[in-house]
């Protein structure tokens, strides 16, 4: 099955723009994502039950700022595999000229110069989300210290409000652009949906 379309075929119209950039989807996404983040480490809080005296004495053990580095270290490579994972995905299914890019508030990867069709477009979509929730659940029930189980469960907490735009995407064409000819334009930070013109 072809995967893509180097320009937009003709009987296509624009059905619906995401845009990261545009302030007001950024700071709704932002929000969203905070949320989202906020509630994964309340449900993971009661899951883990940190009490105080445990942290401390995880803590003292062998330094928090260890833990600290790892942590952050964890996060900025997470942010690179994440992007990275879009754009293996696109790569696999497009083999065309990839985008990477990072501001204060997203990083992205797009495949900008063609028309990916519905399943590809999905597939490259999802593929951090799907590929990541498993690894950092996994974490906070094998990671023997409490302080670590915590700082996995901020992890993920943010990967998944992280998510909130490939989540919203992918939700949107599987309840309303369900049309497999139904095609996207993702130069990273902004994608555009166009569906067939005699659709709807
Ligand atoms: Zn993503």
């Amino acid at each position: 099955m072809k995967h893509y379309e180097l320009e937009l075929p003709q009987g296509y119209k624009e059905a619906k723009v995401i845009d990261a950039k545009d302030s007001k989807v950024g700071l709704v996404m932002t929000l969203v994502s905070f949320l989202i983040t906020a509630a994964i480490v309340t449900v993971a809080c009661f899951i883990i039950k940190p009490t105080w005296e445990q942290l401390g004495k995880d803590v003292s053990t062998d330094g928090f700022i260890w833990h600290m580095l790892v942590f952050l270290v964890t996060m900025v490579g997470y942010i690179v595999l994440h992007e990275l994972t879009h754009g293996v995905a696109y790569k696999l299914l497009t083999k065309q000229k990839l985008t990477f890019g990072l501001t204060l508030t997203v990083a992205y990867c797009g495949v900008p110069n063609i028309y990916v069709y519905r399943k590809a477009s999905i597939i490259s979509m999802i593929a951090p989300f799907v590929v990541f929730l498993p690894v950092f659940t996994v974490l906070i029930f094998v990671l023997p210290l409490t302080v670590d189980k915590l700082l996995a469960a901020y992890m993920l907490g943010m990967h998944v409000g992280g998510c909130c735009g490939d989540l919203y995407g992918t939700i949107l064409y599987l309840f309303k652009y369900k049309n497999p000819k139904t095609l996207m334009r993702d130069t990273g930070p902004k994608q555009t949906f166009y569906v067939p013109v005699d659709e709807q």
